[in-house]
């Protein structure tokens, strides 16, 4: 959304290391809503074999650039060992979810005037 300023940092440092990456220099993350979406299933962290049920963010693909999405592309085909392809039709199909744990979000103006 375009006059959104919505954001997700991961507050772990694997992730945080990812989407510095992903989005230089500071790995913020747009995201459609400062409230969490729905919950998600992901993997646990721990050798990426178990999953955990977590509430979720989307990211924001209004406010990410072609290279910033292509990026993303190649980390989750990389971390998840998924070939690209793949990769682009999930986002297609349900975007691009953010585990909310360890996950700090930064609410815009639009957003907090809307539930007060
Ligand atoms: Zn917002």
């Amino acid at each position: 959304m375009k006059d959104c300023d919505c954001y997700a940092t991961a507050t772990d440092s694997l992730r945080a290391d990812m989407w510095k990456r992903i989005l230089p220099p500071d790995g913020k993350v747009p995201i459609v809503s400062p409230l969490p979406k729905g919950m998600g299933s992901f993997p646990d962290g721990e050798g990426w074999k178990g999953r955990i049920r977590a509430e979720f963010y989307l990211v924001d693909f209004g406010r990410v650039t072609p290279e910033q999405k292509q990026r993303l592309i190649q980390e989750i085909s990389r971390k998840f060992n998924q070939p690209e392809s793949e990769v682009i039709k999930d986002i297609e199909r349900q975007g691009a979810p953010i585990k909310g744990t360890d996950v700090m979000v930064s609410w815009c103006h639009r957003h907090m005037m809307a539930i007060i």
